[in-house]
């Protein structure tokens, strides 16, 4: 059976990279999570004191940051293992503010195609349907209420050990939504023709199942 590519998008914290890991498990599937090479940029900036603000200042220090990630799906920044340092909320906030810039945005693009090419994979994102994939076979926009994606992102912090207030997060969840959904470049909006999954109510084993059931259908049609 063909391997399809698959895209899937939606606001912060709605399960997307959960999802995405477990499919691509299952299917021996790449998984490509695109936030974190965001992430790893952001990051990159804060521990090097550059301005976020400063659109020149980002772009000029894309060429000293060489972003890998192992099948483990452990990501490393400059060959360190940055994989728990970029889930800080702080990195969050940082990572949304150079994702607006086209520079940041044309540097990473461009290694999620080359990582994409041979099929086989699972990417999440903001932009995968819409720009990065818009051939993809299969394009999924996965969201949740603003309410249950606070909860799974506080119990996640507290499972991780991260700073976990729940105001805090839901407050850091809808500011990323606003700015991800409403910069000019790129914003996070559903391809037209990306299925939606609600996925408030819904465990993550009944949303793999879901993921699961759509791919196999485009799986044989290719
Ligand atoms: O998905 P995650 O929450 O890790 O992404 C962190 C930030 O990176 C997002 O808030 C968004 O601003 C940015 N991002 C993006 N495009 C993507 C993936 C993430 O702009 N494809």
């Amino acid at each position: 059976m063909k391997k399809i590519s698959i895209a899937i998008d939606g606001p912060s914290a709605a399960g997307k990279s959960s999802i995405a890991k477990i499919v691509a498990k299952k299917l021996d599937y790449v998984y490509i999570d695109t936030g974190a090479m965001y992430r790893c940029v952001g990051y990159y900036c804060l521990q090097n004191n550059i301005d976020l603000g400063d659109e020149q200042a980002v772009s000029e220090v894309l060429k000293d940051i060489k972003i890998t990630m192992d099948s483990e799906n452990r990501v490393y920044l400059n060959d360190r293992d940055v994989s728990n340092e970029i889930r800080q909320d702080k990195v969050s906030m940082s990572a949304s503010k150079v994702s607006s810039y086209q520079d940041v945005r044309e540097f990473l693009v461009k290694q999620q195609r080359q990582m994409a090419k041979a099929g086989g994979v699972i990417l999440d994102g903001r932009d995968i349907g819409t720009v990065v994939l818009p051939d993809a076979e299969l394009k999924i926009y996965q969201s949740a209420s603003v309410e249950t994606r606070a909860m799974r992102r506080y119990l996640e912090n507290r499972q991780r050990g991260l700073p976990a207030d729940l105001e805090t997060i839901k407050n850091d969840i809808e500011q990323r939504d606003y700015q991800d959904m409403n910069r000019k470049i790129s914003p996070l909006k559903k391809a037209d023709d990306a299925i939606v999954l609600d996925t408030s109510d819904l465990r993550i084993e009944e949303v793999v199942d879901e993921v699961l059931k759509l791919v196999k259908q485009k799986e044989s049609e290719g």
